[in-house]
């Protein structure tokens, strides 16, 4: 499927008007899509696997702001610390730790996000609401000079229900609010929640960064 141009300056037009930012999610998309894209002037792409996003960062435009939005093990932090944007789903002090050791190898500070776990399902990723609260006002975050903690990530769960997804999303909207009143810190600012299928709620519900694959660049032929 071709890349959806007229989608694509519609999500843009109603972006703009509510402040929201687009993330086009290219994982498993050929580099021709990202290209169209860019050419429109889209600079911000999501990718969700480490030696994907290495391989398409060291082909594709420079000024690409590479977001890593998929599932990080510590020990392929190395790679993408060089050149990564923002890191979406850090959900581990142990990952914290070793983005903030890689990113002081490379001499620059790395913007993340933590992911909250706000689905119902079990598979989903992230610190869960108590903790996260815990581990801000630990004030332990200051430890980690080399990363900019930006804010907070959920992904709802998978349903068509929108009274699920509203309440999700609004749980998320509470924790980064209650999150940033005890942060001393005015770069805690990005609320990363929606994709294709939810993201309207998430808007509603306070979304700054908005993650949309298959509304862009087709179905994908697998899914993670
Ligand atoms: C794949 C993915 C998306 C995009 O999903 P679509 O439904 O294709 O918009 C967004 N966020 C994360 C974390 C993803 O893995």
């Amino acid at each position: 499927m071709p890349v959806q141009i007229e989608t694509y300056q519609k999500i843009l037009n109603e972006f703009a008007l509510q402040n929201v930012q687009l993330v086009a999610v290219s994982k498993t998309k050929p580099n021709e899509d990202i290209l169209a894209l860019h050419h429109l002037g889209q600079r911000d792409f999501g990718e969700n696997y480490v030696q994907e996003l290495v391989d398409k960062a060291s082909l594709l435009p420079k000024d690409i702001h590479w977001h890593f939005i998929g599932h990080l093990q510590s020990n392929k932090v190395k790679y993408i610390a060089p050149f990564v944007y923002l890191i979406h789903g850090v959900d581990s002090e142990k990952l914290l730790l070793e983005i903030n050791k890689q990113a002081q190898k490379n001499n620059r500070i790395i913007d993340v996000l933590l992911q909250v776990h706000i689905a119902s399902e079990e598979t989903k990723f992230g610190f869960d609401a108590f903790t996260i609260l815990e581990f801000i006002q630990s004030e332990k975050a200051l430890l980690y000079a080399n990363v900019r903690i930006r804010g907070l990530m959920g992904m709802a769960s998978f349903t068509q229900d929108t009274v699920v997804l509203t309440r999700e999303f609004s749980t998320l909207k509470n924790i980064f609010n209650e999150s940033k009143m005890h942060l001393h810190t005015n770069y805690f600012d990005q609320l990363s929640m929606g994709m294709s299928a939810d993201y309207s709620l998430a808007i509603e519900q306070g979304s700054t960064l908005v993650r949309i694959g298959s509304l862009l660049f087709g179905a994908r032929d697998y899914q993670k």
